[in-house]
């Protein structure tokens, strides 16, 4: 989209020990000097502060993968976003479809993280997606505009906002939407959110698919799950953008 640079964000989920983390991060911010795309990454929690001093000074935001709708409180095993901006985080990914299937999280949910994330000074990266039934339904379209609907808080636009369509399906499935089914929801969600907002593809993303999905109208960059483990297919897709 014009105007808008593009976004490739890595989610390392819950994978890799401390000193894998550490070897990705250097891996990635080696290859990251000089590209178009602006670059993500987004660790598990406990690794989020090394990784964000490996990049200081590098072209690589870091961010989290989830946060409390509460700035602080008694909230045992959870994490603020503050604590996360404290820590070198400057985005974070809000309402993953696992979260909202592992962790019931709904759209009111996301909205209040989402809130409470821009708030702390992150960025947040919020997903929405359809199942495989409601796309057999016909469905996609419908609940997508849904989920963003109540899903984004007031001032995500303004604050640089990020949304992420990653239909439930192609996560980590190895399939994807056709191009002309992505092209549709993100030509959907564009007048939905508006021109200010990047608006990435998610699920399935590899070196060998990234350039064309990334030359859809409408779509602004990618998340990228499995593939963001291996730093050098992670930066084949950045260097796609
Ligand atoms: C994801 O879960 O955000 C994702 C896109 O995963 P994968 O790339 O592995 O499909």
């Amino acid at each position: 989209t014009p105007g808008l640079r593009p976004l490739i964000a890595g989610n390392w989920k819950m994978h890799g020990t401390l000193r894998e983390a550490a070897s990705l991060a250097e891996g990635v911010r080696a290859g990251a000097a000089g590209l178009k795309a602006e670059i993500l990454v987004c660790p598990p929690f406990p690794y989020i502060h090394v990784v964000a001093v490996a990049m200081l000074g590098q072209p690589v935001a870091v961010g989290g993968q989830d946060c409390h709708l509460a700035a602080k409180g008694a909230h045992t095993g959870d994490v603020a976003a503050p604590m996360l901006r404290d820590c070198g985080a400057t985005y974070v990914i809000l309402g993953h479809s696992e979260r909202r299937a592992d962790h019931g999280e709904t759209d009111a949910v996301v909205k209040a993280k989402a809130a409470a994330a821009i708030a702390a000074g992150l960025t947040p990266v919020v997903c929405v997606g359809e199942t495989l039934a409601q796309r057999e339904a016909g469905q996609a379209e419908t609940v997508v505009r849904a989920q963003v609907g109540g899903s984004l808080p007031e001032g995500f636009a303004a604050a640089g906002g990020v949304v992420a369509y990653e239909p439930v399906w192609a996560i980590g499935t190895g399939r994807t939407p056709t191009e002309a089914d992505i092209a549709a929801i993100h030509g959907a969600l564009r007048e939905t959110v508006g021109g200010a907002t990047r608006l990435l593809y998610g699920g399935s993303v590899k070196p060998g698919n990234a350039a064309a999905i990334l030359a859809l109208p409408h779509v602004d960059g990618a998340l990228v799950g499995g593939a963001s483990l291996v730093a050098e297919d992670f930066l084949a897709i950045a260097r796609a953008a």
